[in-house]
């Protein structure tokens, strides 16, 4: 998309975070832009800077009925993300990823667009594979309280697929590894957003188990370059791909880092470990490397200093 042919793309869930950026970085190159979302977990605030611009349309819309407009690409992101949202109605959750897929998938097929997947790590549950590549198949609780988002995306990679196959649908299915950075919401429930305003405001932290389980966390401009480069690969690579920032961390080293950036007097409290909360999760991502050239540059240290900033600017205000 970068090759400065203006086309007409579709962000669902543009109105969240990743989706946020991602409409932000499209406009700056010069794209028309629909933005649907029926403001879930996103706001409007996330996109009033881009509310005047004559490239940027917002659509207040629910991905699980049906949609039709004329577009050139699909970035597929409407999907509730944190664990705390994705729970409250479980049934929702599921149906935005399946009926939402099958609808895009539907308005691609019509309009000949090129369709990228907003997947997921969880895709691989709580994995018995240490990193994860991409053709493990993960260990996932199929009745669990994570089953509606964690099985709902593997659905939805299921149809990608057999879109693919049954009508040699463009596709691109993006596995994406826990990211972080402005515009997360500050009561979004997710660990970084948790951590960084638990500190800043002095309050105690908050570590799920003993703190010992690891994530690896990506800064958004990465992520959202990763994005970018895997919808201009070639139709003979609908992936799957891992995207994901492969530094793998404790949540206590975490809490540790927060603390130091952000000069907290805040103590960590213990809580109770949510249930089918995996253990590790780490990326493997040569494949990225190979055939998006793409590698994360913004280290932990560096991200976290970032978005400290934006939660510091946000509880001032
Ligand atoms: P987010 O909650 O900030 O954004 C999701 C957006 O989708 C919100 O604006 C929400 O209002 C919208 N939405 C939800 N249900 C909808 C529906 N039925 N119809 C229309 N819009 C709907 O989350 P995010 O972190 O920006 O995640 C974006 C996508 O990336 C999601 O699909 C998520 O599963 C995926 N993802 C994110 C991460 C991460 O760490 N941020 C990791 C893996 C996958
Ligand atoms: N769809 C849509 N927009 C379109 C075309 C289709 O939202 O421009 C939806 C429609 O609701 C349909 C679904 O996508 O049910 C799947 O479409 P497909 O053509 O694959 O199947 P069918 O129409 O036969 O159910
Ligand atoms: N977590 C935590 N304290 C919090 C929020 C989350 O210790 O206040 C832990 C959580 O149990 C998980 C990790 O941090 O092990 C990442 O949680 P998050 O909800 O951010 O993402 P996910 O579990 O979906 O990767």
């Amino acid at each position: 998309m970068g090759s400065g042919s203006t086309q007409r793309v579709l962000v669902t869930g543009g109105a969240g975070f990743l989706g946020s950026h991602l409409c932000e970085r499209l406009v700056a190159e010069g794209h028309d832009v629909i933005c649907a979302d029926n403001f879930y977990t996103g706001s409007k605030g996330n996109i009033a800077h881009l509310r005047g611009n004559p490239r940027f349309e917002l659509l207040r819309h629910d991905v699980t009925f049906p949609l039709y407009v004329e577009v050139d690409r699909i970035f597929n992101l409407a999907c509730p993300a944190s664990p705390v949202h994705y729970q409250r109605d479980p049934v929702q959750t599921t149906k935005t990823s399946v009926h939402g897929a099958i609808n895009m998938l539907g308005l691609a097929k019509r309009v000949g667009a090129r369709i990228l997947q907003a997947s997921t790590s969880e895709v691989y549950g709580d994995p018995e594979v240490h990193p994860q590549t991409e053709d493990y198949w993960g260990r996932v609780n199929p009745i669990g309280p994570r089953a509606c988002y964690d099985e709902g995306k593997r659905c939805a990679e299921t149809l990608f697929f057999d879109y693919h196959r049954q009508h040699r649908l463009d596709i691109k299915v993006m596995r994406i590894f826990n990211t972080y950075g402005p515009r997360m919401q500050p009561d979004d429930g997710r660990v970084v957003s948790n951590f960084i305003v638990q500190a800043l405001k002095g309050e105690p932290i908050t570590i799920y188990g003993d703190g010992s389980q690891t994530r690896s966390f990506c800064y958004v401009d990465d992520m959202i370059e990763g994005m970018f480069r895997l919808m201009e690969t070639g139709p003979d690579f609908p992936g799957p791909v891992n995207v994901g920032n492969p530094g793998e961390y404790t949540m206590l080293e975490l809490a540790e880092l927060a603390i130091r950036l952000t000069a907290s007097r805040s103590e960590l409290v213990f809580m109770p470990m949510p249930p089918d909360d995996p253990r590790q999760r780490q990326p493997d991502i040569t494949l990225a490397r190979d055939r998006l050239g793409w590698a994360p540059t913004v280290e932990l240290e560096a991200g976290m200093i970032r978005t400290i900033a934006y939660f510091r600017e946000l509880l001032a205000a």
